[in-house]
């Protein structure tokens, strides 16, 4: 079993309920969702934060966004609107270090809130 939950969820080693999967990255639903739509897309590979992989690999985190409207469109939210929120460190909420960006839509997610 890899030390890493996401990298378990892309050895298929914990299920998930995946919306799109391509040679470099997943998406899957989010299990707390947020909003209607709230899924959440990572590289296949592990990197431990958004800044780590922009630094390694800016063609994945590229790849990633392109997921992430993909996802959208699919659940029928980019004509509404949707977030990509990159959770960073502890005092941002990051519990999961293996980068994922977190694709809400499907409810008014001005800010600040109201
Ligand atoms: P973050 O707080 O930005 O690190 O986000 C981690 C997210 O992973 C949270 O929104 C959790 O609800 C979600 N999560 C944790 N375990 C799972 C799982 N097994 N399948 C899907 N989502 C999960
Ligand atoms: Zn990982």
């Amino acid at each position: 079993m890899a030390e890493c939950l996401f990298c378990a969820i892309v050895a298929g080693e914990i299920p998930a309920a995946t919306v799109l999967e391509t040679d470099r990255i997943l998406a899957f639903r989010d299990i707390n969702p947020q909003a209607p739509t709230h899924v959440l897309v990572i590289p296949k590979e592990h990197h431990p934060n958004v800044a780590a992989l922009a630094a390694a690999d800016g063609a994945l985190l590229a790849e990633m966004i392109a997921g992430a409207q993909r996802v959208a469109a699919d659940e029928g939210v980019s004509q509404t609107g949707y977030r990509v929120v990159f959770n960073t460190g502890a005092q941002a909420g990051q519990t999961v270090h293996h980068v994922h960006g977190h694709v809400l839509g499907g409810r008014s997610l001005t800010w600040p809130p109201g």
